[in-house]
């Protein structure tokens, strides 16, 4: 006999944080990152080392948080809707002793696949013959709807609408009928897609990349025990070091004695989400071998010389423009200054339905030095552009404290396709850059010039090579057969055209 035990409450009171759909003050002008997976085992207890994981990689994925460990006889879950300090409260000193065992999986999600409720939350679980199962998964599993439907056929049921159970069930059937190993290699050749996973089955923890190593994943170790993370900074903050990145395709199969490969799914090229480096991933992360804060900088650099301007001052929109603005200023020789503070509690703002209240959202979140600003001709250093709203406003207010010019500057090529792979970036008709000359940008968000940097130019300051990164987004030719788009590597970029 198996269970799960779900811990939905504290003892005597309910704990499961429940929020309303939250975004950015602009409906989301930046995209969203899916998910932050964390696994963990060792020789001690998982629970401190997850919930550090999770806090650490807060910034991918606001809307849940949750928890599963393993202690040899159950699995015990517990996810709530709301940030990770929400859901887990330093102050609930029952959490500790209702999550035992050396050996978890954790998980924050943003969904881009599925609705925004607890049921998707992760980590998933299951129970069949073998055993245990639960997974942390980030990225989007492309051809889930499909097999989601021959899954029912066959008679399997769903709980939730999230591809990650799909997933889930996919790995549960194939193990069931192969035995572990055999029947996660069927898995994965059955998966289209991004997924980057910390999978427990039993006392044993899984790393699992797809085969284009779309989403990041390293596998890390502190002290005696084995951490796995979507980024490398998990194991700088646990005081741990990085063992190395888990390998595109690969599945390692990890106990407390040690980590072997188990299979390696191999591509001829790998697909990294260049918008890791541009935006999602910490500065202080280093993925696949390339420092993102150096590649920001990079960027930033490789800004200034295409697309050079007059200016007094360089100003980055915080916090994420900010290495890139450093890069062009340190390249034009134009000095940096701090021209707009951010408001870091502002973030979680209900969605705002008139244009005065986006307004007056923004104003909250991004408030001017008038000092840095009054009579100057502005560089405006931003990481990246996708609907154009928050950059109008912000433009606005700078001319509103006196700007004399304000040459917005973006560190990433025009966004102009959705993104299958896990980035909620959906509907081609938001992106700002679509079918629009720079000057119309300039135009419409209010700035005397705009520039953008080039594809090469990002590849060159990302330093993974074309072969190696996915630039879906930018040219809307897809590393994955997408139904309805071209399919084609980027051995093809020479002949690329903006659509
Ligand atoms: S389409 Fe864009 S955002 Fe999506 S994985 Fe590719 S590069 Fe990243």
């Amino acid at each position: 006999m198996v269970s799960i035990l779900t811990i939905s409450g504290r003892r005597g009171a309910p704990t499961v944080v429940s929020h309303p759909q939250v975004s950015d003050p602009i409906t989301g002008q930046k995209p969203d990152e899916d998910c932050a997976v964390v696994g963990y085992v060792g020789s001690r207890n998982a629970f401190p080392f997850l919930l550090t994981g999770l806090k650490s990689l807060q910034h991918r994925g606001q809307e849940s948080a949750g928890i599963a460990t393993f202690d040899g006889s159950m699995i015990r879950i517990k996810k709530g809707m709301g940030l990770v300090a929400e859901v887990f409260r330093e102050s609930d000193q029952s959490l500790k002793d209702s999550l035992p065992g050396n050996i978890g999986v954790a998980h924050t999600r943003y969904s881009t696949h599925g609705s925004k409720n607890l049921e998707n939350a992760g980590p998933i679980t299951i129970s069949n013959s073998i055993g245990y199962i639960a997974i942390s998964h980030n990225g989007e599993i492309t051809n889930a709807v499909q097999l989601r439907e021959e899954m029912k056929k066959r008679g399997s049921g769903f709980i939730t609408s999230s591809d990650t159970e799909v997933m889930l069930m996919e790995i549960s059937r194939n193990i069931i009928e192969l035995g572990i190993n055999a029947g996660l290699r069927n898995a994965v050749s059955r998966l289209r897609g991004a997924y980057a996973c910390a999978l427990m089955i039993n006392g044993t923890l899984y790393a699992l990349r797809d085969p284009m190593g779309i989403r990041p994943l390293m596998l890390g170790q502190v002290g005696d025990s084995y951490v796995i993370a979507s980024e490398s900074c998990v194991m700088d903050i646990l005081g741990g070091s990085v063992i190395r990145d888990v390998k595109p395709g690969e599945l390692i199969e990890i106990t407390p004695s040690g980590y072997r490969t188990v299979f390696i799914a191999s591509t001829p090229n790998t697909a990294h989400c260049m918008f890791e480096y541009v935006y999602f991933a910490r500065p202080d992360s280093v993925i696949d071998g390339s420092e993102v804060f150096s590649a920001r900088i990079q960027m930033g650099r490789r800004l200034a010389k295409e697309y050079p301007v007059d200016a007094d001052i360089v100003i980055p929109v915080p916090d994420s423009g900010r290495a890139q603005a450093l890069g062009y200023s340190q390249q034009s020789g134009i000095p940096y200054g701090e021209g707009l503070i951010k408001n870091r509690y502002s973030e979680r703002t209900f969605i705002m339905p008139t244009q005065e209240q986006r307004a007056n959202a923004v104003r909250l979140k991004l408030n001017p030095i008038k000092s840095a600003i009054s009579g100057k001709r502005i560089v405006l250093v931003e990481d990246s552009i996708v609907r154009g709203n928050t950059i109008n406003y912000t433009v606005k207010i700078l001319r509103a404290q006196g700007a004399k010019e304000v040459h917005v500057r973006v560190a990433s090529p025009p966004i102009i396709a959705p993104c299958y792979f896990g980035v909620d970036m959906k509907t081609r008709d938001q992106f700002l850059a679509r079918g629009k000359t720079l000057d119309q940008i300039a135009n419409e968000i209010g700035a005397d010039s705009v520039g953008y940097i080039s594809i090469e130019g990002l590849i060159e300051s990302i330093g993974l090579g074309k072969q190696g990164l996915c630039l879906g987004c930018l040219t809307g030719s897809y590393p994955v057969p997408i139904p309805g788009e071209k399919y084609s590597f980027q051995s093809e970029l020479e002949n690329y055209q903006n659509p």
